[in-house]
């Protein structure tokens, strides 16, 4: 699955070097050029990691910062500050904004795309690992093999991708359209029962004899992964 990123800067020349550069090292990228496009791209889809620069438009990077810290949704999302030299960097060095590391401009690609693979490592080990298990279930990214309770589970590519991504979120419910943008991609117009069809072939798969559903339906609002962790 591909960390999907977030970045907020507003000098178009940096935001499109980044977006260059960490789609080269393998992510998909959304840019935000001020604060409030940036909290209404988060509202459609949450990003697994946020670069986000401390000085904006609109509504500052602190303030995108603190408000994503205040809801739940919202609240462990990771995020990296973009500073410039002596913009309050003490400040920043001791986090109290929420962030979880920051970089002072200016600064290499290396060095950033080494922070966003540490916190991804950190807070998201699977978007890091070629494995992850979730309870009873395994998924290998390399080998592409999913197994249950040691069984081994035969999917399709999107019913794979499907898993993959509730495998990196457990127990968060998702709307159909979020599956939707996180798994066919959001320049690609499919049906939203499309959704509801792949998900009933990822379940039947899962569910090899009377075992549980791990698959669950929320009414009105999508769907979520269950596990025993
Ligand atoms: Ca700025």
């Amino acid at each position: 699955m591909t960390p999907y990123v977030l970045v907020v800067e507003d000098e178009d020349a940096l935001a499109t070097l980044l977006h260059y550069n960490l789609e080269k090292e393998g992510y998909r990228v959304s840019l935000a050029a001020d604060g409030e496009e940036a909290l209404t791209q988060i509202d459609e889809q949450l990003p697994d990691l946020i670069v986000l620069d401390w000085m904006l438009p609109k509504v500052s990077g602190i303030e995108v910062c603190r408000r994503l810290r205040g809801r739940a949704e919202t609240r462990n999302v990771p995020i990296i500050m973009l500073t410039a030299r002596g913009e309050e960097t003490d400040r920043i060095r001791g986090l109290d904004t929420g962030a979880d590391d920051y970089i002072v401009k200016p600064f290499s690609m290396v060095e950033l795309t080494a922070r966003i693979r540490a916190v991804l490592r950190r807070i998201r080990p699977g978007l890091a690992e070629d494995r992850t298990r979730q309870g009873d279930l395994t998924i290998d990214r390399v080998s592409h093999r999913v197994k249950r309770e040691g069984r081994e589970i035969h999917l399709g590519p999107t019913e794979f991708r499907l898993l993959d991504y509730f495998m990196q979120h457990p127990g968060r419910v998702f709307s159909r359209e979020q599956l939707l943008d996180a798994v066919w991609g959001s320049d690609v117009y499919v049906e939203a029962r499309t959704v509801d069809v792949h998900v009933g072939r990822l379940r039947k798969a899962l569910n090899l004899d009377t075992e549980i559903d791990p698959i669950r339906t929320v009414r009105s609002a999508g769907y979520a992964l269950d596990v025993d962790s």
